[in-house]
């Protein structure tokens, strides 16, 4: 009994040490608890750390929200938020202040230039949010199975956020070049290949296309059957062929 309870002391103890250490290093694991940071709670699961603009943030993710839920209907996941009003604010976190990012579905980071320029705020929040909506619905393997291409995810989130920084003309060589992108780690490989513009825009055309063929109930269903495992490109041919 003695040797186990020392046992769990130590263990305890150990995970306590290991908490400070990583509360003492900036990153995403301080958002577990964003109020010993100097966050403000501004709604439930909501936090930034500058009050003023609270009201700002909040009607940004409301409009994003509603924008993802036209595509998937109710929202089943419920992303926490950490919006950073400033650069202080983006380096507790480990940030630079450039890079919108979720983590799995429960943890959406915002920067500050969401507050400078709204529309690439707006799409910033919409676009993160399908990404936590779609992760929650795949469940934990998104890590390592390829039930959806990182491309159509990608692409997905750029379509339905409507971000005008990647609209362009995009060559059938750089269509078909994107769809190559299928894990989550190809993706940053393909980004720092082309670039920006290209990779996102490239993948934002090609579910662009997509919906003008098969419309948003064909997308849905592309999604939900993808996910229930019948091999996302098997179910794209046959949804376009009907
Ligand atoms: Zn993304």
């Amino acid at each position: 009994m003695k040797l186990k309870k020392y046992v769990l002391l130590s263990f305890a103890a150990l995970l306590t040490s290991i908490g400070v250490a990583a509360a003492a290093i900036p990153g995403p694991q301080r958002a577990i608890a964003p109020q010993y940071f100097g966050l403000h709670e501004i709604a439930p699961n909501v936090f930034t750390d500058d009050n003023s603009r609270a009201e700002e943030w909040l009607q940004l993710r409301d409009a994003a929200n509603l924008k993802v839920q036209n595509f998937f209907g109710e929202l089943e996941s419920k992303p926490r938020y950490i919006l950073c009003s400033t650069i202080a604010c983006e380096h507790i976190f480990g940030k630079n202040g450039n890079v919108a990012q979720t983590y799995g579905w429960s943890l959406i980071h915002v920067p500050p230039k969401a507050l400078t320029e709204k529309d690439v705020g707006l799409a910033l929040l919409t676009h993160e949010r399908v990404h936590a909506e779609l992760v929650y619905r795949w469940g934990a393997s998104a890590i390592w199975d390829e039930k959806i291409p990182s491309w159509f995810n990608e692409g997905l989130a750029t379509f339905v956020s409507q971000d005008k920084r990647v609209e362009g003309k995009f060559t059938y060589e750089q269509l078909s070049w994107v769809r190559g992108s299928k894990s989550f780690w190809d993706w940053n490989r393909f980004v720092s290949e082309r670039g920006f513009w290209i990779t996102y825009g490239a993948a934002n055309e090609n579910v662009a296309a997509l919906n003008r063929a098969i419309g948003h109930n064909g997308l849905m269903a592309l999604v939900n059957r993808s996910l229930a495992g019948e091999g996302f490109e098997n179910v794209e041919a046959r949804l376009l062929v009907h």
